[in-house]
């Protein structure tokens, strides 16, 4: 069955993968910038046009933030930073606020970015107050000695930072709640108390609570952000944030704070990419990593990207990666049957999309 998923949902991606070559604009591009907004079962059917319309709009504005970035001659890194602050603080996105809740009822948040041009990577994880994980990513790359902070030490080394620290009710969402008590009815869990500080429930003026940005019923826990970007000076850079698998125990941390998994980017091997899906596979498969190591020895970004995904599908993984190369071309594929992406380039407008098919 799963396999069967799998060669529908793989040859969709290779038709939006095709479409895109097509569009491929005849010189490279100054600057380019790709970012995604989760991958999972994202089907037309499960998205009302509302929906379907903030979404898109969501990811416009994150695209907004990063190229203008680079429009003005900035870093790679700060389009990056831009472009996943801004869908962090969108509730309809699975990082910073709308986050999904461990099992206890808590948000803990993860996040990681590198720097093509030299390597350097810094990633965090389980932060509970820090309003943007991925400027403690990033705050861990630039001004500590090392790569990867964990739990309290990691939310009082971003406070040191000067990062903005919030309540952690302030990630609160009623969405992402229900689905937490849905999760754990399912499997017979016990529900955690609602958190001190959250809205009360039906508080109709609570970040997300409209009904027109609920979530579909059927949508899969993802939902996890991410950026990659090439800019004016050539620098390619990664990153990804994310509050994990819902209903998630014992300190569970995914692919995306783990360099090489989620999230990797080498000018050396003319590569950035950012991952989503089912992370305990994407480990196994080090995908990120993976990827890089296929464009090193000559494979398109495309080419590799899709490699990578038949790959950690046939261990039983499914999302998506978004990749970004030195020539600018960004690369998309996964193994749903959808993934939130959009892409913008010195040359190319802004264009956004979510069901695997879609050019
Ligand atoms: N990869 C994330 C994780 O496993 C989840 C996601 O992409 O939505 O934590």
């Amino acid at each position: 069955m799963r396999a069967a998923l799998f060669g529908l949902t793989a040859l969709t991606a290779l038709c939006f993968s095709s479409a895109q070559a097509q569009e491929a604009p005849q010189e490279a591009p100054r600057w380019s910038l790709a970012i995604h907004g989760g991958a999972g079962v994202i089907e037309r059917a499960g998205l009302t046009p509302e929906q379907d319309a903030a979404y898109r709009d969501g990811l416009s504005q994150a695209l907004a933030a990063g190229s203008a970035v680079l429009e003005r001659g900035g870093s790679s890194l700060d389009a990056v930073q831009a472009a996943i602050q801004v869908l962090e603080d969108n509730p309809l996105f699975n990082a910073g606020r709308g986050a999904v809740f461990t099992a206890a009822g808590r948000n803990e948040l993860d996040a990681a970015v590198m720097n093509g041009a030299d390597l350097t990577a810094g990633a965090v994880a389980g932060l509970t107050t820090t309003r943007h994980p991925i400027a403690a990513a990033r705050a861990v790359m630039e001004q500590s000695p090392h790569v990867m902070l964990i739990g309290p030490g990691a939310d009082a080394f971003a406070a040191q930072a000067g990062l903005e620290q919030v309540d952690p009710a302030f990630f609160f969402t009623e969405r992402r709640w229900q689905g937490l008590v849905k999760a754990l009815t399912e499997t017979g869990q016990p529900i955690p108390d609602r958190p001190a500080g959250a809205p009360a429930p039906g508080d109709q003026s609570a970040p997300g609570a409209q009904a027109s940005v609920a979530p579909p019923l059927n949508e899969r826990k993802f939902g996890t952000v991410g950026a990659v970007a090439l800019d004016s000076q050539g620098r390619l850079a990664a990153g990804t944030s994310t509050g994990g698998m819902t209903a998630k125990r014992w300190g569970r941390v995914g692919d995306v704070p783990v360099i090489g998994a989620g999230t990797y980017a080498s000018n050396a091997d003319g590569c950035a990419v950012s991952a989503t899906g089912s992370g305990e596979y994407f480990i196994r498969a080090t995908v990120a990593r993976d990827i890089c190591a296929r464009t090193r020895t000559g494979a398109t970004v495309q080419v590799a990207a899709e490699a990578e995904i038949a790959d950690v599908g046939s261990i039983g993984g499914d999302g998506g990666v978004i990749v970004m190369g030195l020539t600018g071309e960004p690369a998309f594929a996964m193994n749903t049957s959808g993934m939130y992406r959009g892409a913008v380039a010195s040359n190319r407008a802004a264009t956004v999309a979510i069901y695997a098919d879609e050019k």
